[in-house]
């Protein structure tokens, strides 16, 4: 019994350092793109926004990227066109490389941080750490991370929430 009870204590113990570490790191949000739709309320709370360059094949705008840069917020590249499990399959430099290329035109500069879609990765990716720092599973567990349009596995009501 004692050892359940060890358990029992280390484990809530945890659970709530995690809960002030998501709490005190800077918020997320995932998704940012011209046409994905994503509440005014959300974008304010964030501090760290993930933009897709080409979601559905859509580029960034002009008048959206100045929307977007005058928020002061830090911005950082989630894939280029946010197909399902993107970076499950081997991608090279030059598909890499055209995200980036729309993000730089976009905000005049190279993103330095990258997320996958679904944080989908495999190993015959790696070459892409040398030029990009990705984000992946220890960065969604210790930040809140919401998502425009609401389409993550775990819903914005429950990341406002723990
Ligand atoms: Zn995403």
């Amino acid at each position: 019994m004692g050892i359940l009870k060890n358990i029992a204590i280390v484990s809530t113990g945890l659970i709530i350092c995690l809960f002030f570490v998501r709490l005190i790191l800077p918020t997320q949000i995932d998704d940012v793109s011209p046409s994905i739709f994503c509440e005014e309320e959300l974008l304010d709370l964030a501090d760290v926004y993930y933009v897709i360059p080409k979601f559905e094949n859509v580029s960034t705008d002009k008048d959206w990227c100045d929307d977007i840069l005058g928020r002061n917020k830090e911005l950082r590249m989630h894939g280029v066109y946010h197909s399902f499990e993107e970076f499950a399959e081997v991608r090279d430099k030059e598909y890499l490389g055209e995200g980036i290329k729309i993000f730089e035109a976009c905000f005049g500069f190279k993103p330095g941080r990258f997320k996958p879609p679904q944080i989908a990765w495999i190993g015959e990716n790696d070459w892409m750490k040398d030029e990009i720092k990705v984000d992946l599973t220890w960065n969604e567990i210790f930040h809140k991370v919401y998502h425009c349009g609401d389409t993550g596995v775990i819903p914005n009501w429950v990341v406002r929430v723990f």
